[in-house]
């Protein structure tokens, strides 16, 4: 309250900013949704990556120069024919979680179960049973490469039109698995060479999309004692780009975007700041080159590169549990931290906001569902019913039928007859019933997603992506500034400890 209050006295635009957060939060898309139990009042340093958690980039824009990028060095560097330069890039063709099949050229999506339920050859739609005996080993890394963030996706959507061109024999001697290999190479590249870095920075509106409530969201956490970091992979130039961009005109009280973070660490080489044990450096901000660090704490005017978590926990004196981390990485941010440092996590899933204002479209379909789902169980009761009278029939005429007189025998023909019939009407209906609704979810599939239907689920299982995204982040949500909408020592409550039949949750919802 006290931050909404701050911003009020500051402008008429914070009053619009607010006005519009109010309603953004409405329509439940910017939850904060809890997996593990998480009291905010026991932490006291909460961490930020930056790429696609604290900046949000412009999917399309991003993707599309990426694979642009790529497209150049596969034809400059692996001799690869220029008529891939007319290859166009579509955004919305791949989703995150999927996994690329190396070896047959293949992108699956999979369940919990490790079992496949949707396969492209390429641009062409497979059968699941293509993999009937296959066993989906996704610790199998020669073969299987899990497509986990947003920035690996043009790389997947390249793979879909080099085995689509290959299949075509525009590609002769190359395996599917060495065209995957020379796109990871040449993507790479684009990112570690700058060429990708030095269009992006050159015209950051096109590529970042400044999300206006971000410093709220932030200044929140900072009025009530929390001490925030940035620790990203990115160069410093980079860094100091972006953040600037995100952050610098927003708020009159911070000069700088530096001025929200107590402790800055760039170039961090996660996952292996939380695995191995890089010392800490200074950055040199006139060269950009890194110098030993001298100090035994933080300087909050420096800016540090690499590290490792031991050395940070000792420097700031906090402890795992006392750490937050927010990330968009399942591995690098969300996965090593928890399972190595003990940091509690919290995974940015800006996918989230669509799928939710998909899910609220499609809410009258999920009804219509469940009333079909419960009528295809009565009608299975009933058939039930049927048969095991007719089976009783059948079973008492043979040693009785010789007693019954003709007005008998008529009544118990007639009844068999009227039971058949019924029996027939139900099998009937119970087929149409099924097939309505195989067609109502393939429907509601497809809006999702033409191709790959929800993330996080597939056919009423969850997908692999879900069991991730639930079994390694504390909390997750679409975007850093939904903190906003919480108290900022909020005890967030898991929902796992419910039973099946905890329908008052449901009604108290
Ligand atoms: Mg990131």
């Amino acid at each position: 309250m006290e931050a909404l209050k701050r911003a009020l006295r500051k402008s008429p635009e914070k009053l619009k900013l607010l006005t519009e957060l109010v309603e953004a939060s409405i329509d439940g898309t910017r939850d904060i949704f809890v997996n593990r139990p998480l009291n905010m009042a026991n932490i006291r340093y909460i961490g930020f990556d930056m790429d696609y958690t604290l900046a949000i980039y412009h999917k399309q824009a991003i993707e599309e120069l990426a694979f642009r990028k790529t497209l150049e060095k596969m034809v400059e560097m692996k001799g690869y024919p220029e008529q891939i330069l007319e290859l166009r890039y579509e955004a919305e063709h791949v989703i995150r979680g999927l996994l690329v099949d190396r070896q047959k050229g293949n992108l699956l999506k999979i369940n919990r179960f490790k079992q496949v339920c949707r396969v492209m050859h390429g641009t062409k739609a497979l059968k699941s049973d293509e993999y009937y005996n296959d066993k989906i080993d996704q610790s199998d890394l020669v073969r299987f490469v899990s497509v986990d963030t947003l920035f690996s996706l043009p790389e997947a959507y390249l793979f879909v039109l080099l085995v689509d061109l290959a299949e075509a024999g525009d590609l002769p001697g190359r395996t599917f698995a060495e065209l995957y290999d020379d796109i990871r190479t040449c993507i790479d590249l684009t990112h570690r060479d700058g060429s990708l870095k030095t269009e992006i920075i050159a015209d950051l509106p096109r590529y970042i999309y400044k999300d206006p409530h971000l410093s709220l969201a932030l200044d929140k956490f900072i009025q009530s004692g929390k001490k925030l970091f940035v620790l990203t992979n990115s160069e410093f130039y980079y860094t100091e780009q972006v953040m600037s961009y995100l952050l610098d005109t927003d708020n009159l009280e911070y000069e700088s975007w530096r001025d929200y973070f107590e402790i800055i660490v760039v170039n961090a080489r996660k996952p292996a700041f939380f695995k191995e044990s890089n010392p800490f450096y200074r950055v040199d901000e006139e060269n950009g080159e890194d110098q030993p660090m001298q100090e035994t704490s933080f300087d909050s005017k420096a800016i540090y590169s690499q590290g490792n978590y031991l050395t940070f926990e000792d420097l700031i004196q906090s402890k795992g549990n006392e750490i937050l981390y927010v990330g968009d990485h399942i591995f690098g941010d969300v996965m090593r931290s928890d399972k190595d440092s003990n940091w509690r996590t919290v995974l940015v899933v800006e996918e989230l906001e669509t799928e939710l204002r998909h899910t609220e479209e499609l809410r009258e379909k999920h009804l219509r569902i469940r009333r079909l789902a419960n009528r295809f169980d009565k009608l299975h009761y009933e058939m039930h019913v049927y048969s095991s009278q007719l089976d009783t029939l059948a079973n008492l005429s043979a040693p009785l039928v010789d007693d019954f007189n003709e007005a008998e025998t008529k009544a118990v023909t007639k009844t068999v007859e009227e039971l058949k019939t019924n029996l027939a009407l139900c099998q009937k209906d119970m087929e149409r019933t099924e097939l309505k609704i195989q067609r109502l979810r393939e429907e509601m599939s497809a809006h999702y997603h033409p191709l790959w239907g929800p993330l996080f689920h597939d056919h009423d299982e969850m997908s692999r992506f879900a069991v991730q995204v639930r079994d390694y982040a504390s909390l997750y949500t679409s975007r850093v500034s939904n903190f906003f909408f919480y108290p900022t020592d909020r005890y967030y409550k898991s929902l796992r400890d419910i039973m099946p039949h905890d329908r008052w949750m449901e009604l108290s919802g």
